[in-house]
């Protein structure tokens, strides 16, 4: 689908602060940020707080203050993306002006398989609307970097058609400020979690409808507790324990495969400078089976 940009690698980390860092967040921020040291690379810090329903008050600084007890410095100023709403509506603006958005007043009830209304509903005055993207070509299968070929037929959570880009309720959606916001800050490498991997050919179709170019994009594998559920906050996975950061960093380079002999790191810096230098993403365990957390040493 793309080839990695020219120029400085450009990384991210980019949560929602809908609760504060379980081990799975903790690992894609560990992930992102050795691909990015490793490569002399920036690695930027955004939080997605788009979302005033699903946010949990206290969670962005809870995020922060963990990222820093665990020694993940970012580069330049915090990216908050409620500070952006302005540069999403341009962005949209533009779409529609290229006649790619459509206003859509269906209901999750009213939508056909798939999450789709294709531009058939036909909004009377005064209705409710999202303002959705038309897809007008196939989506692109893609080379991912730690995961291999990757093909939209085998994805089966891929959003097929009408990608939301402007909520009914009046907020900007994740896809539109995620693209903008990549594109605006020169990210050019995104590293993240499995659950976002079918999210990458729809963004990378809205940047190019955008005009912008495409990062590359590099999956990590799916992380499940020992009950084989997905790790996250709406699953009520655990809050990292701040206290520990040096163990928590050692499990998570474990869990990425990158298990060496940094037993003698005093700091989470220390420990992020050699992980960095020995960095090795052929390691990643990136094979069929899911890797599992065993939290018995995380006690809450
Ligand atoms: N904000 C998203 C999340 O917390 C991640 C966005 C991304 O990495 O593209 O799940």
């Amino acid at each position: 689908m793309q080839a990695p940009q020219q120029g400085r690698y450009c990384g991210r980390f980019a949560p929602s602060p809908t609760g504060p860092l379980h081990i799975g967040s903790l690992l894609a921020a560990v992930a992102s940020f050795l691909d990015a040291r490793a490569a002399g690379g920036r690695w930027l810090l955004r939080i997605e707080d788009i979302d005033p329903p699903r946010e949990v008050p206290g969670a962005s600084d809870a995020i922060i203050a963990s990222l820093q007890r665990h020694g993940l410095s970012w580069d330049g100023d915090i990216l908050w993306q409620s500070s952006r709403i302005d540069a999403y509506r341009d962005a949209l603006a533009t779409l529609r002006q290229r006649g790619l958005i459509f206003d859509c007043s269906c209901t999750r009830a009213t939508l056909g398989p798939g999450g789709s209304c294709a531009g058939r509903c036909s909004p009377g005055p005064g209705d409710a609307c999202a303002q959705r993207l038309r897809i007008v070509e196939a989506l692109k299968d893609f080379d991912d970097r730690f995961l291999g070929p990757q093909r939209c037929q085998d994805m089966d959570d891929l959003p097929t058609s009408d990608i939301t880009l402007w909520r009914k309720d009046g907020l900007p959606a994740y896809q539109l400020a995620v693209c903008v916001d990549d594109s605006w800050q020169g990210v050019n490498a995104v590293v993240r979690g499995s659950d976002l991997l079918s999210q990458s050919p729809v963004q990378a179709y809205l940047l190019t409808a955008l005009g912008c170019p495409v990062p590359s994009y590099a999956h990590l594998p799916l992380i499940l507790g020992e009950d084989g559920r997905k790790l996250s906050k709406q699953n009520g996975a655990r809050a990292i324990n701040d206290e520990r950061p040096l163990a928590n960093l050692r499990q998570v380079l474990a869990l990425l495969g990158q298990e060496s002999a940094e037993a003698e790191a005093a700091t989470p810096e220390q420990l992020l400078a050699c992980a960095t230098e020995r960095w090795t993403p052929a390691l990643l365990p990136t094979g069929a089976a899911p890797l599992v957390y065993a939290d018995a040493s995380n006690p809450p």
